[in-house]
């Protein structure tokens, strides 16, 4: 029987609780599930009515629907942590993790499955298995990521095939990935503590301010450099332009997603993963306030947290050969990471600042939001 709009408005998480992980897109059996960008440009399904045989998948799948059926029981281990190569430190937006984690499941002639820029420096996740490939995934960027079809595709191949996979990503994405797969002990999860996750169109439109008042196409950008070393709350986003060798900073895309916090996907408000109990192996992080708790640990390099929420997940970094690490008192990061226990606020004047955007696009609403209003 063909579901009728109504029931398929019943199948799919509501739009505000959506995290747009594609779960239910891929696991249609009759391919009725597209993901299309929303007015802020974020993935959300659209199911095909006439495709549609109202069998359930999707919504069996939603991550949010069962949120706590993907989270781990018991509490995690605290670590702080860091790699002992200084050139990795000063590639990484942390203390090297990732590299560290990754280097192992590489090692194992595993593949790892993480977050680059394409071409157009658009946010998508990639598969590698390679070095190269994986240091092309070092750095944090702040737009929600593209789960393209092809990625669950390959995961799928990859563990058909024996292959020990690491897959990274926002909370949202693991708990997906979860859904999806189950728990082979071939998969390794790993996810960040997560602010929340910003809107592509704003990204773009931004980069196109960018290259306008640059005159010039973009060429490179980056979310944090270490160039002035490891501090939180001074974000910049650098980025250089055609023909110029010189690299230019702005800070305007931070103060509208981190400071102002009107660019977060509107399931970030809510969301159901800013909780010790995690969707994954290991939760990796800032170790921010490391300066108050460890005069040794502190690093103006940078320093990870790192949180072994499964036996799996220790079993993996105690064979991290080039980590240094040490167990804490949880206390210590849970008083300085809030997204472990609570979702990012949501601005009261959000809905203003999106109808000035839908008015007067990115930089019109940057002027009219921005500290430097005129
Ligand atoms: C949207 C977002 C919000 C975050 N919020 C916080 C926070 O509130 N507090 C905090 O302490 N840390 C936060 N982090 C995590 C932190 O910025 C570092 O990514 C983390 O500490 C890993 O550092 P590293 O040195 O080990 O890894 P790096 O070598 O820098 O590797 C970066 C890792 O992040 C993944 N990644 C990069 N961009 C994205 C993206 N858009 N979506 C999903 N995964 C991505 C890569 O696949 C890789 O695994 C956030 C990261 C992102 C992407
Ligand atoms: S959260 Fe994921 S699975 Fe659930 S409706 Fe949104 S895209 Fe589909
Ligand atoms: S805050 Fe939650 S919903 Fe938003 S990107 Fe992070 S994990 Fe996903």
């Amino acid at each position: 029987m063909k579901a009728g709009k109504q029931e398929m408005k019943e199948l799919l998480a509501e739009p505000g609780r959506c995290t747009g992980c594609g779960a239910c897109s891929y696991i249609c059996p009759n391919g009725a599930v597209s993901m299309i960008a929303e007015e802020e440009g974020f993935a959300v399904p659209e199911v095909a009515a006439d495709q549609c045989d109202d069998c359930g998948a999707c919504r069996e799948v939603c991550p949010v629907m069962k949120p706590e059926q993907y989270k781990e029981k018991t509490a995690p281990a605290f670590y702080v942590a860091k790699h002992t190569d200084g050139d990795v430190l000063f590639h990484s937006t942390s203390g090297g993790a990732f590299t560290a984690l990754s280097d192992v499941v590489l090692g194992e002639n595993g593949t790892v499955y993480g977050v680059v820029f394409d071409e157009k420096l658009d946010v998508c996740h990639a598969r590698t298995d390679s070095r190269t490939g994986r240091d092309d995934m070092r750095f944090s960027k702040y737009v929600q990521s593209r789960i393209d079809r092809d990625i669950y595709a390959m995961l799928e191949e990859d563990l058909k095939n024996g292959r020990k996979v690491m897959f990274t990503g926002t909370p949202c994405q693991t708990a997906a990935v979860r859904s999806v797969f189950g728990r082979p002990a071939s998969l390794i999860l790993v996810d960040l503590v997560c602010f929340g996750a910003p809107s592509p169109r704003s990204w773009t439109d931004y980069k196109r301010m960018l290259e306008e008042e640059q005159g010039a196409p973009l060429t490179f950008a980056s979310f944090r450099s270490k160039e002035k070393g490891w501090f939180r709350g001074q974000y910049q986003v650098y980025y250089r332009v055609a023909g110029k060798e010189e690299r230019l900073e702005d800070t305007r895309f931070f103060e509208m997603f981190f400071r102002k916090r009107y660019l977060l996907r509107p399931s970030c408000y809510s969301c159901p993963f800013t909780d010790i109990r995690r969707a994954s192996d290991l939760t990796i992080a800032d170790y921010w306030g490391i300066e108050k708790f460890s005069e040794e640990w502190c690093d103006r390099r940078g320093v990870s947290l790192i949180l072994a929420n499964t036996q799996a997940g220790r079993q993996l970094l105690e064979r991290c050969a080039n980590l240094q690490y040490e167990q804490r008192d949880p206390a210590e990061a849970l008083s300085q990471q809030k997204k472990l226990s609570c979702p990012t606020e949501e601005p009261a004047d959000r809905a203003l600042f999106w109808k000035a955007y839908r008015e007067h696009g990115f930089a019109g609403a940057v002027r009219e939001f921005g500290d430097d209003r005129t």
